[in-house]
């Protein structure tokens, strides 16, 4: 049996434990990194990465379809588009295959060294790994917890056969012709539009009264109606009950009462749990916020030296809020006086249009008890947007009526994932209406919204 010892010990190579051990190098510290699967974890394998070049490929299918239908606005004909979802899941693997690679090298370049195998605690400071040359255990006189999540599963619906997860959904070589969604969060949506786009048929069923509970309804507005226009049934207040007898359709119970929904396959995503079973951590008692594992402000857990980073410490379960953690961590294991200070996490659905969100909303920011400036500009009124022929939503910006400092930007529509950089930064460097107006946007760009929207909330926008 081999045994190793090192400074740093970090479970888990996700965007969390990753970051972490890569900053950790960087600073000098002798660092282990464990990974029972493939570096880069659920977002880079399973999650962020595969699920984006799924939609991106649904999103250029769509409109070679739309372009092969019959005329358009545009001028542009093609021949008859098919998709053959073997290769576009080839081309995504190619993806994750190259990203992969490329966090497993940026460890070796940080000098990290990674043990492939599943982790079990022994206690704090110690764990076993079997690997493939044997059981390896590692001693750490600091140790980093970033096992990430998994798939919430529904016990009258157990993954297996036509019960899949987001993972499998994301490898099917063949499209469903009929896709029943259980959930309409994230996941549920973002690849629910996704197949529908590229022509099956799909169904969300959604518990809650509305779908996307966490933007409020004026950002939710437009991707409803999109849903509504590509043909996918949305019902909400509604549960899953089991499979028919046959397996071939989900029994479902709503306002309407009992229906059949048939499907060659049914997609649950309700959700993530942390992962804390099945590698000793149960045996650690560290103390806990529901199911997750209770941090505090510089990611430490209830037991000395051992921290928690990622999925594992809850919501929101965000690549970039475990990436953020993850850095933070390693500079106060190498002695940086280090704290969490972000103003906001910024969050993006990647739905049709999209949505992003940073900071307060105006409910919210009320809420809190400030006096609230709103200020929202559409892309019906911005030049670029209707270039890209796509003038659905808006750019809003929440700002304290007293000092006009920013609170919240919001936005949904087509590409505004990438206004969250500026969103967050304006949040983060504490911003106030005059310097988002006074800083010169580029023409013609959809961020010009956003120097409208802050315009706006002082009573003197330019174009509208
Ligand atoms: P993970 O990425 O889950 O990594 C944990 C790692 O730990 C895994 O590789 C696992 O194998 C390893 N591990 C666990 N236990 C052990 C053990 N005992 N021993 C050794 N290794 C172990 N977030 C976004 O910000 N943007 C998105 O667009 C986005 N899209 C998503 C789409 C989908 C379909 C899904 C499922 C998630 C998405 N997420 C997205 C969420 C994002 O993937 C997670 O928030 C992120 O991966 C969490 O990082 P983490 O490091 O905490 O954990
Ligand atoms: P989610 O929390 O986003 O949505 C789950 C939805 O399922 C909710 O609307 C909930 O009301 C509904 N639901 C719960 N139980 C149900 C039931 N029994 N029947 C029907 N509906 C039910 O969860 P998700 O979509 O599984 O995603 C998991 C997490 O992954 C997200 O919370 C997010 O943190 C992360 N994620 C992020 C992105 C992104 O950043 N763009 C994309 C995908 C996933």
């Amino acid at each position: 049996m081999k045994e190793i010892s090192c400074k740093l010990l970090v479970i888990g190579a996700g965007p969390g434990g990753y970051v972490c051990a890569i900053r950790a190098g960087q600073l000098g510290i002798d660092t282990v990194i464990v990974e029972a699967g493939r570096p880069g974890g659920t977002c880079l394998t399973i999650g962020c990465i595969p699920s984006k070049a799924l939609i991106h490929a649904a999103e250029t299918f769509d409109a070679a379809r739309s372009m092969s239908a019959g005329e358009n606005a545009l001028g542009i004909r093609v021949e008859a588009a098919s998709i053959d979802l073997s290769k576009t899941v080839a081309w995504k693997d190619g993806i994750v295959g190259r990203l992969t690679s490329g966090v497993a090298g940026l460890l070796q370049k940080a000098r990290v060294k990674i043990v492939h195998g599943r982790a079990r605690f022994r206690d704090g400071k110690t764990v076993e790994v079997e690997t493939e040359t044997g059981q390896q255990i590692i001693r750490a006189e600091t140790v980093v917890i970033a096992t990430g999540s998994d798939p919430v599963e529904l016990a009258a619906l157990p993954f297996g056969g036509r019960v899949i997860s987001s993972t499998e959904a994301l490898s099917l070589t063949e499209l469903p012709k009929k896709l029943v969604v259980v959930g309409g969060g994230y996941i549920g949506l973002e690849l629910g539009t996704a197949f529908a786009r590229m022509g099956s048929q799909v169904t969300v069923v959604e518990a809650m009264a509305q779908l996307l509970p966490l933007y409020d309804a004026d950002l939710t507005k437009p991707v409803k109606r999109r849903l509504t226009e590509r043909g996918i049934t949305v019902l909400t207040d509604t549960k899953a009950i089991g499979l028919s007898e046959t397996g071939a359709a989900l029994i479902v119970e709503g306002p309407e009462g009992r229906q059949e929904l048939p499907a060659d396959h049914i997609l649950v995503a309700i959700g993530r749990r942390p992962r804390t079973t099945g590698s000793g951590l149960e045996d650690l008692d560290l103390d806990r916020t529901g199911p997750y594992l209770r941090i505090d402000d510089r990611c430490r857990t209830s037991m000395r030296g051992v921290y928690a980073i990622g999925d594992v410490t809850g919501e929101p379960m965000l690549a970039h809020r475990a990436m953020a953690q993850g850095e933070m961590v390693a500079e106060i294991v190498a002695g940086k006086k280090r704290a969490w200070d972000k103003r906001c996490i910024p969050a993006i659905c990647f739905t049709d249009p999209e949505i992003v969100s940073a900071g307060l909303s105006p409910d919210e920011a009320r809420s809190q008890g400030f006096d609230v400036k709103i200020g929202q500009f559409p892309f019906a009124a911005n030049g670029r947007a209707m270039t890209m022929k796509d003038e659905d939503g808006f750019v809003r910006v929440v700002a304290r009526a007293d000092t006009n400092v920013v609170l919240g930007l919001q936005a949904v529509g087509s590409g505004v994932s990438e206004l969250s950089s500026s969103f967050s930064m304006a949040i983060e460097m504490g911003a106030r209406l005059e310097d988002i107006a006074a800083t010169i946007h580029a023409h013609p760009t959809r961020s010009e919204a956003l120097q409208e929207a802050a315009l706006k909330a002082m009573g003197h926008a330019l174009h509208i």
